[in-house]
């Protein structure tokens, strides 16, 4: 290491050593003092070899997330610095190997209330007026009220994954429900029931202690345990919980320490015959990354999947949901919002509450016109999404035409007004220019089109049958 330094003259090594002060000044003013205390402030500089500065960080872990999180920014910062730097090496120092003086880290006291707090997370979680009068840990924090078992909707999507929480929570760490992996797509339940196995086993157990939360806390904590040389604290605490349950775990992937000693926990746990619940947006077979000793133990209690909504599902939830508020909402306004946000729970359950705020604001009943005005970005977001073809083939189908004719020079009036029908739908149902469309049409102009979309409207005022017949295969295209 000496030996890289003195690559350099000592004038230059002495240059060095400012501009790596300067760098890391900058990086603190950047990126906020929480943050670099946490992350970058054990990096020391071993020396620059050739083009490259060589950069210390004790673990694995700690190099890992800096590559991954500000390499880049360390990199310019050299270059702006020192412009023979073109690259930047982060490594993992030798256990007692000297650093070099100038480039020591900072000689600071490590502060703990300078932890980062923020996640959510909990331990002995409880309502508000249960509280323990000691919190045994500055780890508590209130779980969401909102998400319990009795404000969960059940339908055939999350009936099995439902039943499962239940169960456990009725019945922690009993054979087969052990550990219990809910997985499913993003806003479909997985955290609400956590939540709910957390409050339910409160109150059936009470003795029981529950630890609440997500992997990237687990991983947060863990790593400033090892940082403050504190890993004992942080197993024992862990280790004396009677229910642990991780969120996310997905962002355990490829972080080789903490998921290591994630699998300790889970295993010291298990062994002891309490319970492991953990959420995950993969089934544990799909976690890529994952070492293969610890997606063994993950599948082999109980794994439920939440599947994606259903029409029913959505309605059901709409309904809880609009009680809940006290505030009516017309049934064709619940039918819409279901219809059309299919994606997840929580967007849907954010178009009701705008229109909830809304009518509360302007003291308005919540009507269909005015949720089509309110939510008119949300719905048009959500459109399905027809394609020109789509149109052509049900408009062929309804005139009894083929396909070709949809492209086709034919001008008869059977043909010709069906396709002024098709032109008219893909501009109303798709997002494709004129001359676009016009080319889909048979190469037609866009003149040709813009003619179509007129005759169409114009007859549809004029002839009430052809109106409907529009309407309905636009309903039929748009469903
Ligand atoms: P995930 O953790 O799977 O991303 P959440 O549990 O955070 O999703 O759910 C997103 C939102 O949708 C929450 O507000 C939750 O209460 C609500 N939600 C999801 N599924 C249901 C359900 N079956 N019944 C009632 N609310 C639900
Ligand atoms: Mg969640």
């Amino acid at each position: 290491m000496e030996e890289q330094a003195g690559v350099l003259s000592p004038q230059a090594s002495g240059q060095v050593a400012a501009s790596w002060a300067r760098i890391r000044a900058r990086l603190r003013e950047e990126v906020g003092e929480v943050e670099y205390r946490s992350w970058l402030r054990q990096m020391t500089l071993q020396g620059i070899e050739g083009d490259e500065a060589i950069i210390l960080l004790p673990t694995r872990f700690l190099r890992d997330w800096v590559n991954g999180h500000y390499g880049d920014r360390l990199r310019a910062l050299w270059q702006a610095e020192f412009p023979a730097v073109r690259r930047i090496d982060i490594r993992v120092a030798q256990a007692g190997a000297a650093q070099p003086a100038a480039a020591g880290m900072e000689p600071e006291a490590d502060d703990p209330r300078s932890a980062p707090t923020g996640l959510a997370e909990s331990l002995t979680p409880r309502p508000a007026e249960a509280r323990p009068a000691e919190p045994r840990s500055d780890w508590i924090a209130p779980l969401e009220p909102r998400f319990t078992f009795s404000s969960f909707v059940v339908g055939k999507p999350n009936e099995f994954a439902y039943a499962c929480a239940r169960r456990v929570a009725e019945k922690p760490a009993s054979p087969g429900f052990n550990p219990l992996f809910l997985y499913g797509g993003v806003g479909l339940g997985k955290t609400h029931l956590m939540h709910a196995i957390a409050w339910s086993i409160q109150e059936l157990h009470p003795a029981r202690t529950v630890a609440y939360m997500s992997a990237e806390k687990f991983m947060y904590r863990f790593i400033a345990a090892l940082r403050s040389q504190n890993t004992m604290e942080f197993k024992e605490t862990l280790r004396a919980v009677d229910v642990l349950m991780i969120d996310d775990l997905q962002f355990l992937i490829g972080k080789d320490n903490t998921q290591e000693e994630f699998f300790h926990t889970f295993n010291a746990l298990v062994d002891q015959g309490k319970q492991i619940v953990v959420s995950s947006d993969k089934p544990p077979s799909d976690l890529a990354g994952i070492e293969d000793r610890l997606r063994t133990r993950l599948g082999c209690g109980m794994v439920a999947d939440i599947h994606a909504t259903t029409y029913e599902l959505r309605l059901s939830i709409l309904e809880a949901k609009a009680a809940a508020a006290q505030v009516p909402v017309p049934l064709k306004v619940l039918e819409l919002l279901a219809h059309k946000i299919t994606t997840n729970v929580r967007e849907l359950e954010g178009a009701l509450n705008r229109l909830v705020a809304h009518a509360n604001l302007f003291g308005r009943p919540i009507t269909l016109e005015s949720a089509h005005e309110v939510l008119h970005d949300v719905l048009r977001a959500h459109e399905k999404r027809v394609s020109i073809e789509e149109i052509q083939r049900k408009v062929a189908e309804h005139y009894n035409l083929r396909l070709t004719d949809m492209s086709s020079a034919r001008r008869a009036r059977n043909v010709a007004r069906p396709r002024q029908v098709a032109m008219y739908l893909a501009k109303q149902l798709t997002q494709r220019s004129l001359p676009e469309i016009g080319r889909r049409f048979g190469n037609r102009d866009h003149t040709t089109v813009m003619h179509a979309v007129s005759r169409v409207a114009e007859l549809m005022t004029q002839d009430p049958s052809f109106a409907e017949d529009v309407a309905l295969l636009r309903k039929m295209l748009e469903s």
